[in-house]
């Protein structure tokens, strides 16, 4: 019979008990260190998931003191469904990409008219 010795107690007791005969102590300590692993690893995926989901955030931006913008934002930059604002443009709502409009925009413009907008070589053009 193979045998290991007792963690507590120091007497020899079968590998396959669970408990030393002797002083009773859990002997399979073995197996829930590997629990205890499996335990951290999903614990530590868990983390990264949750992590990652929550690198987007909804936060507003001062980009220069021409531009502002308000909405979905990761690495710092304007990511995500936002609003910019240009000062002396007006409002684009759209989606962003590294704080530049990606596809087309809804301008809303200081006296309340609604263009399409798309950005085309870094400058914004109407699209209607
Ligand atoms: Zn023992």
């Amino acid at each position: 019979m193979k045998t290991t010795a007792c963690p507590k107690c120091g007497n020899f007791v079968s590998r396959n008990s669970k408990q030393c005969p002797y002083c009773g102590v859990n002997v399979s300590k073995r197996l829930d260190l590997k629990n205890l692993a499996v335990i951290g690893v999903v614990i530590l995926v868990g983390v990264g998931l949750a992590s990652t989901l929550q690198r987007k955030s909804l936060d507003t931006l001062q980009l220069t003191s021409e531009l502002a913008y308000e909405g979905e934002v990761a690495d710092g930059k304007a990511n995500g469904k936002g609003r910019m604002t240009y000062r002396n443009l007006g409002t684009i709502e759209g989606r962003f990409e590294n704080n530049s409009l990606v596809g087309t925009g809804i301008l809303v413009t200081p006296d309340g008219k609604t263009r399409k907008v798309t950005v085309k070589n870094g400058n914004i053009g109407f699209l209607d």
